[in-house]
């Protein structure tokens, strides 16, 4: 009996181990499961006529119908102050001054942006190849991004000044 009881306990153990061993790995899986969720649960999500109502006429044109302001119309193209550009949508910190530049093409332009600020998206409308720029919280339209930027990175982050709201570091 002795020797059928002891491979017995074996396998009793053994699977126990297997148990527990798999409470954990799963333990660990629903754990990224809920950091994914949350990085979901980051983003502001409003109803169209709730953007209606928190938005000018002419930012909802622009950050939810993916509109354009005309050229060299812009309160931001020629500023050039030290201070942070939010989203004008939800608030996210978008681009920071140190990258805004004179391109010369009408609208802000930056050389970069905050990590994580933004969102890149293919957009072929008007028969164009284009990269377009959303917020990355609330998937506002901001503009659209190009490779003819100057140094480090090259880029030129085309934004329409209606996308933003400028926060001076100069607070009085
Ligand atoms: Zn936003």
């Amino acid at each position: 009996m002795k020797l059928i009881s002891l491979p017995y306990n074996l396998f009793f153990f053994l699977t126990m181990f297997v148990y527990v061993f798999s409470c954990q790995y799963s333990q660990n899986k629903n754990e990224i499961l809920l950091n994914k969720k949350q990085n979901i649960l980051k983003k502001m999500k409003k109803t169209e006529s709730e953007w209606r109502k928190s938005l000018t006429d002419q930012e909802y044109k622009i950050l939810r119908e993916k509109g354009t302001e005309r050229a060299f119309t812009g309160q931001y193209d020629g500023h050039f102050e030290k201070g942070v550009y939010n989203c004008a949508g939800c608030g996210n910190q978008l681009f920071e001054s140190e990258t805004k530049y004179r391109s010369g093409c009408g609208w802000p332009a930056f050389y970069d942006a905050i990590p994580g600020a933004v969102e890149e998206h293919k957009d072929n409308s008007f028969g164009m190849k284009r990269i377009e720029i959303t917020c990355s919280k609330c998937d506002g339209h901001l503009g659209h991004v190009f490779n003819d930027g100057p140094k480090p990175t090259g880029l030129r982050y085309c934004i329409n000044s209606v996308s933003m709201d400028f926060e001076s570091n100069n607070k009085e």
